[in-house]
């Protein structure tokens, strides 16, 4: 059992005053938030309260935060609504290459039903390029979908650029910000777009709640029918203790994000700078300035990633190769494939993504276990 944990990008722990927020919500504060009664009006008052600390955060308005069970439907919810109402005026969509399976998948889906969709190759380092996304614009395109930061090589794409031609344009613009928001500002009015997705567990908050931007005056259709829940836009009762969850978290990124961040960023350049000084035939994958602060990725020559990853849980320690999604998947990853890496490499990738409770001290025994494990395997 692994005793340091550096998967944050993963999935992160609650953090102690989430739980403790929630609690109550399980057991005396329990009430539906639909129903009239008093034990329904304070579900109703804990829901508001978070969805008013959730839009704030993004600087959105209440009114356009849907809460959803992550970020996988918040993204699912826009892709197949604008797909669905615009179909007529345009059959074009356009996503990056590297998107989340939850990005890709939905737009395969719709290639299936005769859409078209075309795909944006990053940069050697990452970034997707704002003309390349430009040059891609057609009378019929009708969405683009370019995430805020990659999952595995933490790059931080230029989505306020892309944004601002998307708006231009008049096309609906969805920016999955889930490795984002909690870690870096993120800000709806400044990038530009129509959707944004977020989910509370890659930020200290519960797993299984999220939330989808809808900008104001986008009347997007239900994902799921059968209640009223979220006015009419996505039924089910509501998980009441996650979104309390998912409001507290957000409350102590305000107050943390900033600090965190620092002191993630000199673990991070420490953790990169020492690898490449110190273990040969190793690159470091993305852009290295325009990168989440918690994030470091490479990819080590004759070494199979999953073996590395095993032999490091053996020493206590929790790293990944990469999208814990796609875990178990023997083939390379199209992040990895986009970017230019040969199969071979993008097998021996490895993801160490660090978080709140990350000391130096468990950087420096990650470090010293790393070179041990990785010259143990290479003999
Ligand atoms: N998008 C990105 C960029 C992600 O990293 C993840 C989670 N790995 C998701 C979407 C899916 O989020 P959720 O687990 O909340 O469905």
């Amino acid at each position: 059992m692994s005793s340091i944990y550096l998967d944050y990008a993963a999935t992160t722990p609650c953090d102690p005053l989430v739980g403790q927020a929630m609690a109550p919500y399980f057991f005396e504060r329990f009430g539906n938030a639909s129903s009239p009664h008093s034990f329904g009006q304070s579900a109703r008052k804990a829901l508001e309260d978070s969805r008013a600390l959730v839009a704030d955060f993004i600087g959105a308005k209440p009114s356009e935060i849907i809460f959803t069970s992550g970020a996988t439907e918040a993204n699912n919810h826009a892709i197949f609504f604008t797909a669905r109402a615009l179909k007529n005026k345009g059959r074009h969509v356009i996503i990056s290459a590297v998107e989340h399976h939850s990005v890709l998948e939905p737009a395969r889906r719709l290639q299936a039903e005769g859409f078209d969709v075309s795909f944006v190759k990053p940069t050697a380092d990452g970034i997707i390029d704002p003309p390349s996304v430009e040059d891609l614009i057609r009378e019929d395109t009708i969405l683009m979908a370019i995430h805020h930061a990659n999952n595995e090589i933490g790059v931080l794409e230029p989505v306020e650029e892309i944004g601002t031609i998307a708006r231009q344009k008049g096309i609906y613009f969805l920016v999955d910000a889930t490795q984002t928001v909690g870690h870096i500002p993120v800000d709806v009015r400044q990038i530009c777009c129509d959707f944004l997705s977020l989910s509370a567990h890659k930020f200290y908050g519960p797993q299984g709640v999220g939330a989808l931007y809808v900008r104001e005056g986008i009347k997007i259709d239900p994902w799921l029918l059968g209640g009223d829940q979220e006015r009419g836009r996505r039924a089910s009762t509501h998980n009441l203790a996650a979104i309390v969850g998912l409001g507290k978290a957000v409350h102590l990124c305000r107050n943390h994000r900033e600090k965190e961040a620092k002191e993630q960023s000199a673990l991070r350049d420490r953790i990169i700078e020492y690898v490449l000084n110190n273990i040969p035939g190793v690159v470091s994958n993305g852009h290295r300035q325009r990168r989440l602060p918690n994030n470091a990725h490479f990819a080590f020559e004759n070494i199979s990633g999953e073996e590395l990853v095993a032999a490091l849980d053996m020493a206590g320690i929790a790293v990944s190769q990469g999208s814990a999604c796609t875990w178990g998947a023997l083939e390379a990853s199209h992040v990895l494939k986009a970017i230019g890496l040969s199969d071979r490499m993008a097998l021996g990738s490895l993801r160490i993504s660090l978080g709140r409770w990350t000391t130096s001290q468990d950087v420096d025994y990650f470090l010293q276990q790393l070179k041990l494990k990785v010259e143990k395997i290479r003999r």
